[in-house]
């Protein structure tokens, strides 16, 4: 006997279950539009130019090595990265109130952050938008929050932000809940609220002294900018909110697998900052002792570098572009061939993913008549499609809603 015998089989986690049967698939038309990451117009992954360029000229270094980084990371890339997402002109970063941790990624930067706020803040009670990005609800109970509530998000009928739900939801939260809000690129909806939105959400989270807790997966990945893909979080510090802002830069730097991310923190007061890095350290350690080099230096050559860092700026146009591109030639197409009117949502959202509305068996016929993959919500990643296979898709997603 073994003592594991009373284990039991853990769920699939879907977005990985998709992506393996399309890999499985063997037929040779087949569309992929499940896993969140960038393809090109070729369907291929991409490695941005000057990222290519970067790891070369590292390679090439010889003055550097491999010996552990710091605790909270290399402190270049965590003070570029909280000077991209505040922006030079913040106010709580030019008054030295803010700092940055090098992280496994945005997920890290998640899961340390809600680390802090359980054993330091005593915060049990967290909000996650409904729908969002599945790995939230585990992420904070594996973190031992006591109360994983959501607030609502999605406006089913008009395929669009549930703007009253959500502020309703919010006014009735409990003092001291943390709220996770998606700094833009809603994953999987795509809507964000516009900036007048913001403004109501940010009054409502001072007023119910809530903890804004962003998650900002899609800096410059969204629209191009990136003080406009940062502007709710700007607004936020600006305001004189303490903040943690969890940053990914696996998709904005196309480095998935460098687990390159950054967790910023705003603490009003200077005094405690020491106090708040120090324990932010015994996370680290306890967890996973000091994070991993390579991509944090390649982020940080790139944007420490005038040169490098407008190269990078012309990726993250490319890939916004085409992702906005293919949204409006599937709207387009699935217009032509359906009801006219009815995909406006398509172009309405924003960033890597779009909210179909499809339901279960329109996915399942999808799936089974034309090997096209996507979540079971509806959602797609944009990113999948491509000027070869825009007419298939649109063909087969007007057969299926009739
Ligand atoms: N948050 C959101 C909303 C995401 O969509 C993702 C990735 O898909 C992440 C966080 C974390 O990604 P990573 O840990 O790869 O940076």
């Amino acid at each position: 006997a073994s003592i594991f015998k009373d284990v039991t089989q853990g769920l699939p986690i879907e977005v990985f279950s998709v992506n393996k049967q399309y890999l499985d698939d063997p037929a040779s038309t087949k569309v992929n539009l499940t896993i969140g990451a960038y393809r090109t117009n070729d369907g291929k992954p991409w490695v941005l130019p000057v990222v290519r360029k970067t790891e070369k000229s590292l390679a090439e270094d010889d003055t550097l090595n491999h010996e552990y980084l710091p605790v909270l990371g290399l402190e270049e890339f965590t003070s570029a990265a909280t000077k991209m997402l505040l922006g030079g002109d913040s106010k709580p970063l030019l008054k030295g109130m803010t700092f940055g941790i090098q992280s496994l990624s945005g997920t890290g930067a998640l899961r340390i952050g809600a680390a802090f706020l359980k054993t330091h803040l005593n915060r049990n009670v967290v909000y996650i938008s409904n729908p969002s990005w599945e790995n939230h609800q585990m992420l904070f109970r594996h973190t031992g929050f006591e109360k994983i509530e959501s607030y609502r998000y999605w406006d089913e009928k008009n395929k669009s932000i549930d703007f009253e739900g959500l502020r309703s939801d919010l006014e009735n939260a409990p003092e001291n809940a943390v709220i996770v809000l998606h700094a833009c690129a809603h994953n999987p909806t795509g809507c964000d609220p516009t900036q007048e939105q913001w403004i109501e959400i940010s009054n409502i989270v001072k007023k119910k002294k809530l903890f804004p807790f962003f998650d900002c997966a899609y800096q410059g990945f969204a629209s191009g900018n990136l003080g406009k893909d940062s502007w709710a979080v700007r607004y936020f510090a600006n305001e004189g909110h303490e903040l943690f802002c969890a940053q990914s830069f696996a998709k904005n730097f196309g480095l998935y697998n460098e687990r390159v991310g950054n967790l910023t923190v705003v603490v009003n007061d200077k005094e405690k900052i020491k106090a708040v890095q120090s324990q932010f350290q015994l996370i680290v350690r306890g967890m996973y002792s000091n994070p991993p080099c390579h991509g944090a230096r390649i982020v940080s050559a790139v944007l420490n570098n005038e040169g490098c860092f407008e190269e990078w700026q012309s990726a993250i146009t490319e890939m916004s572009g085409r992702i906005i591109k293919m949204r409006k030639g599937l709207r387009e197409r699935l217009e032509a061939k359906t009801k006219p009117g009815a995909w406006k949502h398509v172009t309405d959202q924003i960033g890597m993913f779009s909210y179909t509305g499809l339901n279960v068996e329109q996915i399942e016929i999808l799936k089974k008549k034309y090997n096209i993959y996507m979540l079971s919500s509806g959602r797609i990643n944009i990113c999948g499609l491509n000027t070869n296979n825009l007419d298939y898709v649109a063909n087969a997603i007007a057969d299926v809603v009739g």
